[in-house]
């Protein structure tokens, strides 16, 4: 039977809305010196907003909208969602897309009205021999102010640009301020553009960046992170499963996607991110009562 400690420290983050599965990694928590997070839904809310929309001459900017938001119709990630919603409040009604294709970790393709249409990271964008050089200077501007940008392209062609912000948590900076004091090296993994997420690293003192990260490589960014020594992941998304996994505390946030719950062995079931590092201080002081 566990210590006694260690359940009386269960209880007690019950209370504060965290759910430990295994006594085991609770024990395991106080060792860790190193935690990585996701970006985006974990120290970001994770409900982006279309804020800026930029076309190239000849295209207007509602066209731009009302492409993207035909091919991301069918897409479920939450820049979609974010492009398909600002579409219907600006009144547009986008036409249906004949077909559809996402490539994970970096944006759709899809065929409206008989063209070839791409929405995604401009790296992806970039790199399927579309140039990006007539809006290269405001991609950049808004990427620096931390927006998470997607390009648009049409038969080859770029139309135009979609700038994205997605608020931090109201307790983001103090979690990773805590963390710091308390010694524990923070790092950012992020599917997200280098600028981007440095921005954001910066704006809440993480010590680490990882971008453009694809979905497949977050497991094997851990390992890596592992070397240092023992290393917590905290995600929500169903990319961030194998990551909670390989990680020897993986810590989900209740928002996240049961994938991401189910791979984890802490819940933090309010959303509350000091909850990471509250679950640390009771780990620890349950062990010190245990001595
Ligand atoms: P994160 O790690 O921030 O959760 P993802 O790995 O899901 O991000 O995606 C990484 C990047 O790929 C996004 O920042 C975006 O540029 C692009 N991307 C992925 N899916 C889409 C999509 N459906 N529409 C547009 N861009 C996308
Ligand atoms: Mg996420």
């Amino acid at each position: 039977s566990a210590p006694l400690s260690i359940v009386r420290g269960a209880g007690e983050a019950a209370e504060k809305g965290i759910l430990m599965r295994t006594g085991e990694s609770f024990q395991g928590y106080r060792l860790v010196r190193q935690i990585a997070f996701d970006k985006t839904g974990t120290l970001t809310e994770g409900h982006p907003r279309v804020h800026e929309i930029e076309a190239v001459e000849g295209t207007s900017t509602d066209d731009v909208l009302s492409l993207a938001a035909a091919a991301e119709g069918s897409s479920e990630h939450p820049l979609a969602q974010a492009v398909v919603k600002a579409a219907f409040d600006a009144g547009l009604t986008p036409s249906e897309a004949e077909s559809f294709d996402a490539s994970p970790g970096k944006g759709v393709s899809a065929h409206i009205d008989g063209a070839e249409v791409l929405v995604g990271s401009p790296r992806f964008v970039a790199g399927s021999g579309i140039d990006l050089a007539l809006l290269e200077e405001r991609l950049n501007a808004l990427e620096d102010k931390g927006r998470t940008v997607i390009a648009v392209a049409r038969d080859a062609k770029l139309l135009g640009l979609l700038a994205l912000g997605d608020a931090p948590r109201a307790d983001a900076a103090e979690t990773i301020r805590r963390l710091r004091d308390a010694g524990v090296r923070t790092v950012l993994i992020t599917g997200d553009n280098r600028r981007t997420a440095e921005r954001v690293a910066e704006e809440l003192g993480l010590d680490d960046v990882h971008a453009e990260i694809l979905p497949g490589e977050k497991a094997d960014l851990i390992r890596a992170l592992q070397q240092r020594g023992r290393t917590a992941m905290v995600g929500d998304g169903i990319n961030d499963a194998p990551a909670l996994m390989q990680a020897d505390v993986g810590i989900a946030m209740g928002s996240g996607t049961d994938i991401a719950i189910d791979a984890a062995d802490i819940i933090i079931l309010n959303n509350r991110l000091a909850n990471v590092v509250e679950a640390r201080e009771i780990s620890r002081r349950g062990y010190a009562k245990m001595l």
